[in-house]
């Protein structure tokens, strides 16, 4: 007998990989409750379990607050509340199989998820803070060129709770608290919105883990009408992969560019400043001999012109067989001291964990499927 009924509660579009995952033919349905939203599990204590207001939000607040993932121990819920839940729900749990660790302290993560599948994330620290990378696919559709670890194609879409679940599991691993979150995994973050949007809601909201959007980043190669939806609908901060600056070299490394080419993106990134009041990182991966020179950097602050934005330099990570070089520092500081010197913000980023192959667009290499 399939009990949920998730519209009654007004509890929507739950993923269905969330709905009883794993349960047979007559069995109960579970609702995981790392998948749904703060205000979600309000809703859900409320119709469902007879509940007065703001019990669910406790409930949000023990579990992504507080990280009670044992429905026995979230002590200050009262019994029929905790008797329903354990009836209805179900809190899932993600299982770190490897890791390893970089001499700059980097952790790469290898997880293993319900389905057999691996996705990985990494644990970078910093002056004064803990960023964690967590994925929001199994695999890329988005086939960037530069990219080892979207070469292997894309598999499927994770749940919110999946992704939820990357944080879980790294905390654990640490005695200082994460501060920040950056969706620059494995995965294209906006082709998997609606999981992605909740996950931010997750994160972002008071009663669930509180923090700031500024801290939250998602990273996006380019979906520019989804940019656009992002603007009203998701309080994040926002990074773009340009890496080119004329549609005949961003279509031969990124292409995402050939459905949506520079013009439409810029469009895209200039709604966006102007609805939310953010500013985008752009991030700019210099490849030698391909967009490096000055003349790309000119034409990158032309294309960058009057667009609220801060410049991320990063130097391409050589993979075995990749079609592209790295170029040399004194080019990409010279790149750099021409944006400085025409009055914008670039900073170049050191990529972190280079020796264990967790650096930015290394993930999953080098582990069987
Ligand atoms: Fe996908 Fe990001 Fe790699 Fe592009 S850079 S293939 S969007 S994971």
């Amino acid at each position: 007998m399939k009990r949920m009924r998730s519209a009654d509660c007004g509890v929507r579009n739950i993923p269905s990989p969330l709905r009883g995952e794993g349960q047979g033919e007559g069995s109960v349905e579970l609702l995981d409750l790392k998948g749904l939203t703060p205000s979600e599990i309000e809703r859900f204590c409320m119709a469902e379990l007879g509940q007065k207001t703001g019990r669910g939000l406790a409930v949000a607040r023990q579990l992504f607050g507080k990280r009670i993932e044992d429905l026995d121990a979230m002590k200050d819920l009262n019994r029929p509340l905790r008797a329903g839940l354990a009836s209805r729900c179900r809190i899932s749990s993600l299982a770190i199989e490897k890791r390893e660790q970089a001499e700059d302290g980097t952790k790469k993560l290898l997880y293993r998820l319900e389905d057999g599948n691996i996705i990985e994330g990494v644990l970078i620290p910093g002056p004064g803070r803990l960023t964690l990378c967590v994925s929001t696919q199994v695999g890329c559709a988005s086939g960037c060129g530069f990219c080892l670890t979207g070469s292997g194609g894309f598999v499927r879409n994770l749940t919110t709770a999946e992704m939820v679940n990357q944080i879980f599991a790294a905390a654990k691993l640490s005695p200082d608290p994460i501060t920040n979150i950056v969706l620059m995994g494995t995965g294209e973050p906006l082709s998997n919105y609606d999981a992605v949007r909740k996950f931010a809601e997750i994160a972002t909201d008071q009663h669930g883990m509180g923090y700031s959007p500024k801290k939250v980043t998602l990273s996006t190669c380019g979906l520019a009408p989804m940019i656009e939806k992002m603007a009203g609908e998701m309080d994040l901060s926002l990074a773009v992969s340009l890496n080119a600056t004329t549609d005949e070299v961003r279509d031969r490394i990124m292409p995402v560019n050939k459905t949506y080419p520079l013009a439409r993106l810029m469009q895209a990134l200039h709604y966006y400043c102007d609805k939310t009041g953010n500013t985008v990182t752009i991030e700019y991966v210099l490849f030698k001999g391909v967009n490096d020179s000055d003349e790309d950097a000119h034409r990158l602050m032309a294309l960058l012109k009057g667009l609220p934005c801060m410049i991320n330099l990063l130097m391409f990570n050589h993979f075995q067989g990749a079609p592209f070089e790295r170029p040399e520092e004194e080019r990409v500081y010279a790149f750099r001291n021409t944006l400085l010197n025409h009055g914008h913000v670039a900073v170049v980023r050191n990529s972190r964990g280079k020796d264990i192959h967790a650096a930015c667009g290394q993930l999953r290499a080098g582990y069987p499927e």
